[in-house]
């Protein structure tokens, strides 16, 4: 296990200023554009996946780094980039991640690289799991899977919502119910294969912000998958839907619900990474013309009401790293999460996000509210922060139930 530290290996630090490089290069000279054609950025896919940052051995590489800093390090440097484009690029990872954690090593290596494709022919992938009526309340899911046992077969059926390259997908993770009795113990997820009968792109969304990622309605009837899609296969499945219902029986159902929540620890530092590198870039903008934008005969940052905001600021951010960086080592260490410290990095990040972007806006004055400069739109990506992954809320809900050990509503 390694120690926990706050200096960055050698190693570390030269990805680090090797995907800033690729950030400050690549990425937000492009932000502006696709952020107003809304449209998922594919060349600069396509330029990710060629320098190696698209790809499943970037990713994995980060993943396995043991000291856990690896993924939020690269996180908080494309998002720095933009959060727009930077999603696209780390989207298709959601969709792998889910594999990685509940795939066989053959599904994994079938899978995952039809996910990515290669750099002459990009390929992303889609998460599927909320649905219209199953966002936060993901145990209400309605999407079934059936297995027809004659053909080997599961036969699925139903709407997901809000996925991410949901439609624009080689390859979607669809996570369906298989047994209504146990709430989310119940749910398995599935692997639709590039071009299933059935699977349909349904409404695209026109959002406030990440404007240059996708998301999308994902329409699935009687899409009908072979029986080796079963992500951890049929044996596993039925082995797990045992043990829930004895425990079910057993009045044990709320240890159960707050099993379900807790997996989610260990994936929410790294969206408290992104807003972090989203809160960073609109801090250094508003820092830099707080320091050249003359009124009143000096430099506004000459004013405490000005000053004061920025070291404000950085301080947030720099505390949001912290606990974003904690939680990771803490995953990457196997230590148990007591107090929720997942889903605190990612609540206090988010929020912070959410914050310094306004305050960016605010001390750029007239021109902080226009699209010539970025911090408009960082504002606006911020938003998704407190939302995905688990709002706001359902953070404070998850930190006070783990607190307390109390059923809090
Ligand atoms: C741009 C974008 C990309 C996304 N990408 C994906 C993806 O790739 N795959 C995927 O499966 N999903 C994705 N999502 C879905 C996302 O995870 C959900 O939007 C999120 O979980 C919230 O669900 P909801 O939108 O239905 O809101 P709701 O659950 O309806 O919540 C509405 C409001 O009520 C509050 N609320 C709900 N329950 C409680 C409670 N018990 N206590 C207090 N407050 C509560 C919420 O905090 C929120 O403020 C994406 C969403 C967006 C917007």
């Amino acid at each position: 296990m390694a120690e926990f530290t706050l200096e960055l290996n050698d190693d570390q630090k030269q990805v680090r200023d090797w995907l800033h490089g690729f950030a400050a290069d690549v990425i937000r000279p492009a932000a502006s554009e696709w952020d107003e054609r809304e449209e998922t950025p594919w060349p600069v896919i396509q330029e990710a996946a060629k320098v190696g940052i698209y790809s499943l051995d970037f990713y994995a590489q980060q993943f396995f780094d043991p000291t856990g800093l690896g993924i939020p390090m690269a996180m908080e440097e494309l998002f720095w980039g933009d959060a727009g484009i930077a999603l696209s690029i780390v989207g298709t990872g959601l969709a792998a991640v889910g594999v990685l954690a509940n795939g066989t090593e053959e599904q994994i290596g079938t899978w995952i690289p039809q996910m990515y494709g290669d750099a002459n022919d990009v390929k992303v992938a889609a998460f599927c799991s909320s649905e219209p009526d199953a966002g936060s309340d993901v145990a209400s899911m309605r999407t079934r899977a059936v297995y027809d046992q004659a053909k080997d077969e599961w036969v699925l059926n139903g709407t997901k919502t809000w996925a991410t390259n949901g439609g624009i997908a080689n390859v979607h993770v669809v996570v369906a119910v298989v047994d209504a009795e146990v709430g989310s113990k119940g749910h398995a997820s599935f692997i639709v294969p590039p071009d299933t009968p059935g699977l349909s792109q349904g409404q695209k969304f026109k959002k406030h912000g990440i404007r240059a990622s996708h998301t999308a309605e994902v329409v699935l009837e009687d899409v009908r998958v072979p029986g080796h899609c079963l992500l951890g296969g049929k044996e596993k499945l039925d082995q797990r839907l045992a043990r829930a219902h004895e425990r079910a029986a057993s009045g044990d159902g709320e240890r159960v619900k707050n099993a379900a929540m807790a997996t989610f620890e260990a994936s929410r530092p790294a969206v408290g990474a992104m807003a972090v590198g989203t809160a960073r870039a609109a801090y250094e903008v508003a820092l830099d013309y707080a320091k050249t934008r003359t009124q009143f005969g000096r430099p506004i940052i000459d004013n405490q009401g000005v000053a004061f905001q920025l070291a404000d600021m950085r301080t947030q951010i720099d505390a949001a790293r912290l606990l974003v960086w904690r939680a990771s080592w803490m995953a990457a260490a196997g230590k148990p999460f007591e107090s929720a410290e997942g889903s605190m990095s990612k609540l206090y990040a988010s929020e912070t996000a959410k914050k310094v972007t306004a305050q960016a806006i605010q001390i750029l004055g007239g021109n902080g509210f226009t699209r010539e400069y970025p911090v408009e739109r960082m504002h606006r990506d911020a938003a998704i922060y407190t939302i995905f992954e688990g709002t706001s809320e359902i953070q404070r809900l998850v930190i006070a139930r783990t607190l307390s050990g109390m059923p809090i509503r």
